[in-house]
């Protein structure tokens, strides 16, 4: 059974799948690049069409603008993906095209856009409903629970093989984005990819423990912090924690460290929006936000410059903790009504 089928989709999602193709089989120089501060959705999406361009014997280069996170080092072709922030004085890596994956922005793929020629070909392949196409090509599927989702569709468009390492990456994704088949986006087709991606025999008992269950000490140290900060509005619809550089620094963790952290505001019993204030500089906090289902958290944090989805979006916000706060819990209770 061929699962997946592009004509299950609408026409538009059927010529954005074949204008993929095209971009893909006419270049051959590709730079491949996620978002920062890259989760499981973008590190899987981004190493799957790595292991697509293998297939197809194209020459590409993997690219982040920070250091992938250790607990992604399970992944086939992990080692592969250069640090932008390490490159130092070494020459720039020829490329014709970039690929960006899991990118809901143009400035989500951060500094590495400085390495970008004007006017260079880029495919822009996500699931954010925010995506403002700013792709010379574009495949963007909002209703994909993952990017990962979208890259295994592109490959029953190009009839492409899954392999045992592209299947680990692309069940990464799934897994990731929905927090472990447990979202509102685990569809039947979710069910139905992760089924076909286990039968080429991926471990997702493997995976899963290394990066759902496992805890890294880092974690549970900037947890302890995080939920020393732990705020109810009175009404305890709002729930908020943050945690300062200092934090960071202390518990010594990196971006993957945070992953999750959010959900326990999130989660709390009748609270509606949890929040996370993460300091990114001075005066400079990234917000994560995490809806039960009442609120657009996606449209509160396009207010701010950010975006994402209903139940999950994110923003970055200027000024004090105290003033940061302020601003994005009027938004949110305004939300509310
Ligand atoms: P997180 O809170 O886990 O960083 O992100 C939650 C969701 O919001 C993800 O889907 C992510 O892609 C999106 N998101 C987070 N930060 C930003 C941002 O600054 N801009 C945009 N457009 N989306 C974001
Ligand atoms: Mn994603």
């Amino acid at each position: 059974m061929i699962l997946g089928n592009p004509s299950d989709y609408g026409p538009e999602v059927v010529r954005q799948l074949e204008e993929a193709k095209a971009f893909i089989l006419n270049q051959d120089r590709f730079l491949v690049v996620s978002h920062v501060n890259p989760d499981g959705d973008a590190i899987g999406s981004t190493l799957a069409v790595g292991h697509m361009l293998e297939q197809l014997g194209k020459s590409y280069i993997m690219m982040n603008e920070g250091a992938v996170p250790a607990k992604f080092s399970l992944l086939p072709g992990y080692a592969d993906i250069r640090d932008y922030s390490a490159w130092g004085s070494q020459d720039k890596p020829e490329f014709q095209a970039v690929i960006a994956v899991d990118c809901a922005d143009y400035e989500r793929i951060g500094r590495v856009r400085e390495w970008f020629p004007d006017a260079v070909p880029l495919l822009n392949i996500d699931h954010h409903p925010t995506n403002d196409a700013y792709g010379t090509a574009n495949l963007i599927h909002p209703e994909a629970a993952a990017t990962a989702q979208v890259l295994y569709d592109l490959t029953v468009t190009m009839a492409l093989p899954w392999t045992k390492p592209f299947s680990t990456c692309i069940y990464t994704g799934l897994l990731t984005d929905t927090g472990g088949f447990r979202y509102s986006n685990t569809t039947p087709k979710v069910m139905q990819i992760a089924s076909e991606m286990l039968r080429q025999g991926v471990n997702g008992n493997e995976l899963a423990d290394q990066l759902l269950e496992k805890l890294t000490f880092s974690h549970i140290s900037i947890l302890r912090k995080a939920l020393s900060n732990l705020n109810f509005t009175s009404d305890k619809k709002i729930a908020w924690m943050s945690v300062s550089l200092d934090d960071i620094r202390e518990a010594g963790a990196d971006g993957g460290d945070m992953d999750g952290l959010v959900n326990y505001p999130r989660n709390v019993e009748g609270v509606e929006v949890g929040l996370l204030f993460k300091q990114s500089g001075n005066l400079l906090y990234k917000v994560s936000l995490r809806s039960a289902g009442l609120a657009d958290v996606s449209a509160i944090a396009q207010r701010f410059g950010g975006g994402g989805h209903i139940r999950a979006a994110g923003c970055t916000v200027q000024g004090t903790l105290q003033e940061a706060v302020q601003q994005v819990l009027t938004e949110v209770e305004r939300a509310l009504g």
